[in-house]
């Protein structure tokens, strides 16, 4: 198929409309100007066909006469632009008289059927219209007068003809062209937009299309380009850094043990010494495990959409499973939990998944709380929504910091608790999960006074 540019799809979708107006115009143009020519030349062949008639009189042998004297002088006296022929004809059709204009040739007297009839025929090979009609007295033919008259009139009809036919593909070309130089102009955009797209590659995601001047379609087709440009940006800016965050991670606690393993063979220790670094190595290797399960996970949550299981969950039971896991750590800090369901709820959801979502605050709850300290878990119908809701009276989080907490590998205030080992992915991964499931997750938070978070889930699930 002929490729057509856009331009030019503009410019001949526009021809093709203008081509049917045009053409409707002009046939109609011309249509008036050769029906009023035509009205015109009948109208006069019939005015000087009465005025003829009137030259015809009578005689008392029923043979009429014309009345050659009075005809003559008028044809001498009127001004005619249209030369008038004029013949008269007996009741044998032979002919009498004729206007001196004839000179030696004869409009012909045509077959009865023709009379009183508009009919076209040639003189000396020159278009004619011409009409005849019986001379009648008493109801008998005695003669015919013919009266014809040149069609060179009509010629004015052919040159409009003529006209039309050659003005009109001239005005389409010219419309096409001028129709194409504004299409050009007005998608001139579009090609901007063309030229700085194939500028931006993988390596130069920072070129923006130039917004037009308008703030019409291609303007807001522009700036919706641009922000697809920033989130793409900032998608591979974060993958980026994740990945640069995730090697630093895992080679950090590699870099330690490797470092006071060799530190250990350089010179023969004492047993504690060993079993000291060797306890060290292993806590590490157990944060390692648990970064790389953790890492695993939010690998696995980028494929999950097509995975999500809907089961019908009974959050109470989720909630006190997760706090019996985690009650020695709870037991250890001498925490003392609160747990207060205002009744038994079930939702539709995906189980596994919701029960790594409460871990991970369950788990943050404990880790971020003092010693001796209170957590307070409640599960409430809020405003027809369930909300579960995790408050500890620990460290709690800057205002600086609650922004980022759900960012990988994010861990606000790290130097001032070294003593709380953590990988910054656990958020991470509830607020993956929790986009996953559509669940909504809100933090409340005050430094040095505790924690809130508090999760919704729909109550259209509620069984
Ligand atoms: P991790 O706990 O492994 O450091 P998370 O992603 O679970 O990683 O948490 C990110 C950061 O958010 C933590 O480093 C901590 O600073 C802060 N945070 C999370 N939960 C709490 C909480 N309950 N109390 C205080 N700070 C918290």
């Amino acid at each position: 198929m002929l490729s057509f540019s856009f331009k030019n799809r503009i410019a001949f979708n526009y021809i093709l409309s203008s081509s049917i107006l045009i053409a409707i115009v002009f046939l109609s143009i011309f249509t008036i100007v050769k029906y009023s020519v035509n009205q015109h030349i009948n109208e006069e062949i019939q005015e000087e066909l009465y005025k003829h008639l009137d030259d015809v009189s009578t005689d008392s042998n029923d043979t009429y006469l014309i009345q050659v004297d009075q005809w003559r002088a008028r044809e001498h006296n009127s001004i005619s632009v249209n030369p008038v022929f004029v013949e008269f004809y007996d009741n044998n059709k032979q002919l009498i008289d004729k206007s001196p204009n004839l000179k030696n040739s004869n409009v012909e007297l045509l077959e009865n059927s023709k009379n009183n009839k508009f009919s076209d025929t040639k003189l000396n090979g020159i278009p004619i219209r011409q009409i005849q009609t019986p001379i009648i007295n008493k109801e008998k033919v005695v003669g015919y007068l013919v009266v014809a008259m040149s069609l060179e009139d009509f010629e004015i009809v052919q040159i409009l003809k003529n006209i039309l036919l050659i003005s009109y593909p001239l005005i389409l070309i010219l419309l096409f062209l001028i129709a194409r130089f504004f299409a050009g102009k007005s998608i001139k955009p579009v090609s901007t937009i063309i030229d700085t797209s194939s500028q931006i590659t993988k390596d130069n995601l920072k070129t923006r299309i130039p917004l037009p001047v308008n703030k019409d379609e291609l303007y807001v087709l522009s700036q919706n380009i641009n922000n697809l440009l920033d989130r793409v940006e900032n998608a591979i800016e974060r993958e980026k850094q994740f990945t640069s965050d995730a090697s630093h991670e895992l080679r950090t606690p590699l870099a330690v043990m490797k470092g006071t393993m060799e530190v250990l063979i350089r010179k023969p220790r004492d047993q504690k010494e060993y079993e000291e670094k060797i306890n060290f190595c292993i806590t590490e290797v157990d944060r390692l495990n648990h970064m790389v399960d953790q890492l695993l996970l939010l690998a696995r949550f980028e494929n999950q959409k097509q995975n999500i299981k809907n089961e019908t969950i009974y959050l109470n039971a989720i909630i006190l499973d997760n706090l019996t896991r985690f009650s020695s750590k709870i037991e250890n800090k001498k925490l003392k939990v609160n747990t207060e369901f205002s009744e038994d709820f079930y939702i539709q959801s995906d189980n596994y998944l919701v029960s790594i979502v409460i871990s991970n605050l369950i788990s943050n709850a404990i880790k971020y709380s003092n010693k001796n300290g209170e957590i307070n878990i409640n599960l409430v119908n809020n405003n027809n929504q369930i909300s579960f809701s995790i408050a500890d009276k620990g460290i709690g989080i800057s205002p600086v910091d609650i922004d980022k907490i759900f960012n990988s590998f994010y861990r606000s205030d790290v130097t001032n608790h070294a003593e709380i080992k953590g990988t910054g992915l656990g958020l991470s991964i509830v607020k993956r999960l929790c986009d996953l499931l559509k669940l909504e997750i809100a933090v409340e938070s005050k430094l040095n006074q505790g924690t809130t978070f508090i999760l919704s889930f729909p109550l259209a699930k509620l069984k």
